[in-house]
């Protein structure tokens, strides 16, 4: 397996003072499956202290010492977790372990591990260490517990979210005792925090099997989005929908409460809400459903751009190519518009036009006479194609609705 070297001379400085060390967990797992891992996990014999004591001539932090982790930094300034074999204690309220255990074999600390994709560790001395099949589920493209499944989600019921998401983006199935148990047990999510489940839903929709997985999982997903049910719309077909939309969080939010009617925005801002959202997330959702549901078809792409700007316009025009069939010739042709317009920083917003009031004033119309009504009927004119954007035509266009007016 490829270890990138920075990553790999930290096992090297653990080995050379006395103790274990292996990369474990996703890193292993998307190594395996020719993926590049976001982050490198590491776990040592070492204790804590001892950690401290190896990396002493290298950059650390120790937050989550606790738990048993420093945080080294490489020579190529990357952040590794560096954890000692640990067990975890009982769990309280579903999801926090009351204490850890330090041990000193790498074999418990696999078994407190989550999914067997997940409770593998390498190093190249040692190879894989792989006490539950895990690189076999790999291959055969399983989500399996480690251990008894009703008991690993009783112990941390944010599991039940993480099987659901790593099935959906790595395109796996879910065995069917770990998925029974899913099943039986997916009223324990409640307990976990809102915050925790929206970065899993977030990770999940972008996932390859997401429809695949919600459908099957449906009353798991309506635990995560009560607000699903209230929806008019049917509950899979959104979920289908809503895999048509990979790389975007917010399409996908916004296709989830599609269904053409005013609740739509009202249950989509009560869901984000209750997940705790980021205002910027429920700005956008809002705009887009509102649009979706009121925009007039005779409205141009310049107008859209500056009702909804640059980044809800594109959204904008990419659901209206899926949703609207009959039509999405043309909204493929508006996206295309917009790529124009913005790749020629063409004049979509007022700040944008060529002319402010000083200019005005300069030709002779007064300031106190509603310069605002004139800046804003020229500005329709350029966003109507009516005029150039270019200072002499506006000056003239100016002029001549003042004789008017
Ligand atoms: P990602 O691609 O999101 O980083 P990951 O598998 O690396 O996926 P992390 O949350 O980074 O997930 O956790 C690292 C490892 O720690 C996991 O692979 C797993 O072995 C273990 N782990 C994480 N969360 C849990 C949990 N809730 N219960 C048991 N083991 C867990
Ligand atoms: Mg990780």
């Amino acid at each position: 397996m490829y270890i990138p070297e920075d990553v790999n001379l930290i096992l090297t400085e653990l080995k050379n003072k006395g103790y274990n060390a292996y990369l474990v967990g996703g890193c292993v797992r998307d190594a395996i499956m020719g993926n590049i891992p976001n982050d490198y996990d590491i776990t040592t014999s070492a204790l804590p202290n001892e950690i401290q004591k190896v990396f002493e001539n290298r950059k650390t932090l120790d937050v989550g010492i606790k738990h048993g982790t420093i945080t080294v930094f490489t020579d190529a300034g990357r952040q590794v977790e560096v954890t000692t074999y640990r067990t975890d204690g009982e769990y309280k309220d579903n999801r926090h372990p009351e204490n850890v255990t330090f041990v000193n074999n790498i074999e418990a600390d696999l078994s407190r591990r989550d999914f067997t994709v997940n409770a593998l560790a390498y190093n190249h001395q040692d190879g894989f260490v792989d006490i539950f099949g895990g690189k076999q589920d790999i291959e055969n493209k399983i989500i399996r517990c480690v251990g008894d499944p009703d008991t690993r989600f009783n112990e941390d019921a944010l599991r039940i979210l993480r099987g659901l998401r790593f099935a959906s983006t790595l395109n796996f199935n879910i065995e069917n005792n770990t998925a029974e148990s899913i099943k039986n047990n997916a009223e324990l999510l409640q307990n976990v925090s809102v915050e925790r489940l929206f970065i899993e839903l977030k990770k999940m929709l972008v996932g390859e099997n997401f429809a695949n997985i919600s459908k099957e999982f449906s009353q798991v997903m309506i635990i995560v989005l009560p607000e699903l049910l209230q929806s008019a719309g049917d509950v899979n077909l959104s979920f289908e929908r809503v895999s048509a939309f990979k790389n975007d969080f917010i399409n996908q939010f916004a296709l989830l409460f599609c269904n053409g009617n005013d609740n739509d925005v009202v249950l989509a801002e009560q869901c984000l809400r209750r997940l705790n959202s980021d205002k910027k997330t429920i700005r956008f959702v809002k705009e887009l459903l509102n649009a979706l549901i009121n925009f007039d078809a005779e409205l141009s792409v310049k107008h859209i751009i500056n009702k909804l700007g640059y980044e809800n316009a594109e959204r904008y025009f990419k659901l209206k190519v899926y949703l609207d069939v009959e039509n999405s010739k043309n909204f493929e042709n508006s996206l295309a518009i917009l790529f124009q317009i913005r790749d020629n920083n063409e004049c979509v917003f007022i700040e944008d036009m060529a002319i402010g009031g000083k200019d005005l004033i300069d030709v002779g119309i007064s300031a106190n006479k509603n310069m605002g009504e004139v800046l804003n009927h020229l500005f329709e004119m350029v966003l109507n194609d009516e005029i150039p954007n270019e200072k002499d035509a506006l000056i003239s266009a100016a002029l001549e609705y003042k004789k008017i007016s």
